[in-house]
C-alpha cells in the first residue's frame, strides 16, 4: 500500500509546485490587467490595442483555472517537464474515447482503515490497487470480503498538437482531455489548450519512453482570425483597378508581376499558379460536371529551374497552405493514418493534405516518392475526401485542397526537349489527368536567352540595391 500512498504525495507536490510557477510573462500580463482597470478605454493610442485583447483573453481564462498560465508554443511544452500552461496549435490527430482511473477508494470494515487516491487532476490507465485486495494494513491483513475498493473513471481521449505556422514539423505534443472537452474534437481545428505539464510513459508502461503530456483543463477554440478586407481596403483595391484600366492594361497581368518578381520570366507559370490560389480549397460541387472546382497545377522539367521556388513562394500568399517534401513522405503520411497502441487504443493522424483542407498543399519532388505511393492522392485530387479503413477505424476525411506539385522527369532531364514523352513523368497516368495545369521546364541554353537573363537579373538587383542575385 506504501505505492499508492506514494502516488498521491507525488500528486499533492505537482499541484503546488504549478499554482507557484509564476514567471515574468505572468507578471506582465498582470501589470497589463491592473493598467487597463485603472485607465480602463481612455488608454488612446493604438499600440495599446494588442495588449488589451490578451489581458481581456487572459481574464477569460483565469475564470476557468484561477492560475495564470504562461502561453507557450508546442515546441516550447515538449521541452519543459511541468508547470501549468497555455498550448495554442492545430489538431492533427486524435484517439478513440477510453476510460482512465481518475480516484481510488480503499476502507476496510475490519479495521476501519480507509483511504482515497485523487487522481483527477492527472488520471491513470492502472489504479494501484487491485479490486478484490487484502486490507493494506499488515496487522489487520482482511480479506476481499471485508475490503472494498472502489475505482472511479474519467472519460478521456487523447490528441496530437503541432505548431500551426511550422512546416515539416515532426515535433506534435500528445495532450490528453477529459469529459466534455472530449466533444467536438476533428483534425485541422486551431485549439488553445490549458493544462499542466506531466512527463509520463504512455499507457503508464515502464517499457514505453518518457515523454511531456499535457494534461488539459480547458480547451478553447482559437478560429484564425479571418482576415476580413476593411472599407479602406475595398476602396483602394477599387482604385488601383481604376488605375490599370485607365492605362488600357490588364489586370492579370499586372497582379502576375507582383507575384514572386525574383523568378525571371515565366510569367504564365506565375499566371497559372495565382489561378490555383484564387480558387484554393473549394468544395466540389454535385450541381455541376465537371463537379470539381478547385485547380490541380505540375510543374515538371529540368532541375535547378526555380520549381521549388515557385512552390514555397505560392504557400507563403494563401492562409493554411503547406509545403511538404516527398523525399521522406509516404502516401499514408500526407494522406492520414490509424495506428494501434499498446493496450488498443487507435489513434487517427491527418497528413499534411486533409489539414490543408480549404487551402493548397505543395509537394515538392513528388517523383522522389514511390510511385506506388502515388495512388492515395487519387481520391484527394478529385474527390475531395476520402475514407479511411483500418481496425475497425472506419474514418471519412474531408481534403478540399489544391494540389500543386513539382517533379523533375524520370531521367532527372529531358531525354529529348523537342519530344517530350508523358512515359517521362514519374507518377501515375491517372494522377497526370487530374492536374489542370502541366508546367514544362526546359533548360533554356540559347544565348539570345542567356543574354537577356542577365541582363533582367542586372535589372531587379539595382532595384533592390543589391550586386547581383
Ligand atoms: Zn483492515
Amino acid at each position: 500500500m506504501s505505492d499508492s500512498a506514494n502516488y498521491s504525495n507525488d500528486h499533492t507536490s505537482n499541484e503546488v509546485n504549478s499554482s507557484g510557477s509564476i514567471n515574468e510573462n505572468t507578471v506582465d500580463i498582470m501589470i497589463q490587467e491592473l493598467s487597463n482597470q485603472t485607465y480602463g478605454s481612455t488608454v488612446d493610442d493604438h499600440t495599446n490595442n494588442n495588449n488589451h485583447h490578451d489581458a481581456a483573453e487572459n481574464e477569460d481564462d483565469n475564470t476557468q483555472s484561477l492560475v495564470i498560465s504562461e502561453e507557450i508554443s508546442v515546441s516550447e511544452a515538449l521541452r519543459r517537464k511541468g508547470g501549468h500552461v497555455k498550448v495554442k496549435g492545430q489538431v492533427i490527430g486524435f484517439s478513440e474515447i477510453y476510460n482512465m482511473v481518475s480516484e481510488v477508494t480503499v476502507v476496510c470494515s475490519n479495521c476501519g482503515f480507509s483511504d482515497k487516491m485523487d487522481y483527477s487532476k492527472k488520471p491513470v490507465f492502472r489504479s494501484p490497487v487491485k479490486e478484490n485486495a487484502k486490507c493494506p494494513r499488515k496487522d489487520c491483513g482482511s480479506m476481499s470480503q471485508k475490503v472494498s475498493t472502489n475505482i472511479r473513471y474519467t472519460t478521456a481521449m487523447h490528441i496530437e498538437l503541432q505548431d500551426p505556422d511550422k512546416f515539416n514539423e515532426i515535433e506534435r505534443i500528445r495532450v490528453r482531455l477529459f469529459e466534455d472537452n472530449t466533444k467536438d474534437i476533428f483534425a485541422g481545428k486551431l485549439v488553445a489548450i490549458t493544462g499542466n505539464l506531466h512527463v509520463v510513459r504512455e499507457n503508464d508502461n515502464p517499457n514505453i519512453k518518457p515523454v511531456t503530456t499535457l494534461y488539459s483543463e480547458s480547451i478553447k477554440d482559437v478560429r484564425e482570425q479571418k482576415q476580413d478586407l476593411t472599407q479602406q481596403d475595398i476602396s483602394d483595391i477599387l482604385a488601383w483597378k481604376r488605375s490599370i484600366e485607365d492605362k488600357k492594361g490588364c489586370l492579370t497581368e499586372e497582379i502576375t508581376s507582383y507575384f514572386a518578381p525574383q523568378i525571371i520570366g515565366y510569367d504564365y507559370v506565375k499566371k497559372g499558379l495565382l489561378m490555383v490560389a484564387a480558387n484554393a480549397g473549394i468544395p466540389n460541387s454535385e450541381k455541376r460536371n465537371p463537379k470539381r472546382l478547385r485547380l490541380n497545377a505540375l510543374l515538371i522539367g529540368d532541375p535547378s529551374l526555380a520549381k521549388s521556388t515557385f512552390l514555397s513562394k505560392i504557400v507563403d500568399i494563401v492562409p493554411n497552405a503547406r509545403y511538404e517534401s516527398c523525399q521522406s513522405s509516404t502516401g499514408l503520411s500526407l494522406t492520414a493514418q490509424v495506428s494501434k497502441e499498446e493496450g488498443g487504443i487507435c489513434t487517427l493522424r491527418h497528413g499534411p493534405i486533409p489539414l490543408a483542407n480549404g487551402s493548397i498543399c505543395a509537394l515538392n519532388e513528388i517523383g522522389q516518392m514511390h510511385i506506388s505511393e502515388h495512388k492515395h492522392f487519387l481520391d484527394c485530387m478529385q474527390e475531395g475526401r476520402f475514407t479511411l479503413n483500418k481496425y475497425g477505424f472506419n474514418a471519412p476525411i474531408t481534403t478540399n485542397t489544391s494540389i500543386i506539385a513539382s517533379a523533375n522527369p524520370i531521367n532527372n532531364t529531358w531525354k529529348n526537349p523537342e519530344d517530350i514523352q508523358q512515359s517521362e513523368f514519374p507518377t501515375l497516368t491517372q494522377i497526370v489527368h487530374r492536374f489542370d495545369f502541366v508546367f514544362i521546364f526546359i533548360e533554356d541554353t540559347e544565348p539570345e536567352y542567356l543574354r537577356e537573363f542577365t541582363r533582367r537579373r542586372e535589372e531587379i538587383a539595382k532595384k533592390n540595391g543589391t550586386r547581383g542575385l
